[in-house]
């Protein structure tokens, strides 16, 4: 199954699609874990990608693109994948059909998940992510704090947050998500692929599970 998860930064999609990826079985692909990993080997893609991602813009479709259509033809990648922040402009939506149509395969379902702006605000600000890329646990200083202050309580490794999570870069995040977003739900909607998610409380700790049980139903 070819799952595309779309949601503003820090509506939860990124661990909705991390529960989805471990209850089906297959991997979570994320761009933006992607770039951070070349971010930190300082190789020249994660130089140039740092480059738009401290601003909050979005980084040059066919950059993005390449990465992607790289990362399909993984065998791993063979029964489906989890998107997560990929497609995020229309170009993208159309390269990534094109990238699934020559491996036979096509986009099965693309879930929006809905949360009020105050929440997503609240949300990013107080985000601390596990260090370590295997685990990559996300917790919040407010709602799901861990049990020991600054330390993942999965696997002990140190908690970050990401220099992208500041006030100026998250309302940048949040108007270029907005401006790009509406071109994404035209294109799912036609190909009725499109499930719109809103959880009930937004704020509560299984707040992404109860988002994962709603699209498996
Ligand atoms: P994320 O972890 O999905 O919030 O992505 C962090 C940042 O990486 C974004 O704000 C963009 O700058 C960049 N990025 C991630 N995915 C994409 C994409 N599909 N297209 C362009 N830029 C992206």
């Amino acid at each position: 199954m070819y799952i595309v998860m779309l949601g503003a930064p820090g509506s939860g999609k990124g661990t909705a699609a991390k529960i989805l990826a471990k209850r089906l079985n297959l991997p979570h692909i994320s761009t933006g874990d992607m770039f951070r990993e070349q971010i930190k080997k300082e190789t020249e893609l994660g130089k140039l990608a740092d480059s738009y991602i401290s601003k909050g813009e979005l980084v040059p479709d066919e950059l993005t693109i390449n990465i992607v259509k790289d990362r399909l033809t993984w065998d791993d990648t063979k029964n489906g994948v989890i998107l997560d922040g990929f497609p995020r402009t229309k170009a993208q939506a159309e390269a990534l059909d094109k990238i699934l149509e020559e491996q036979g395969k096509k986009v099965d379902i693309v879930p929006e998940l809905i949360v009020p702006d105050q929440v997503i605000i609240d949300r990013i600000l107080n985000r601390a992510t596990c260090s370590n890329k295997e685990c990559g646990a996300i917790y919040n200083i407010k709602y799901k704090p861990s049990k020991v202050p600054g330390v993942c309580d999965i696997c002990g490794a140190k908690l970050v947050t990401r220099t992208d999570d500041n006030a100026e870069a998250i309302k940048n995040r949040l108007e270029v998500y907005r401006k790009n977003v509406q071109d994404l739900l035209t294109y799912y909607k036609e190909k009725n692929v499109l499930v719109s998610i809103t959880p009930k409380d937004p704020t509560a700790e299984n707040a992404s599970e109860q988002a994962v049980d709603e699209i498996l139903k």
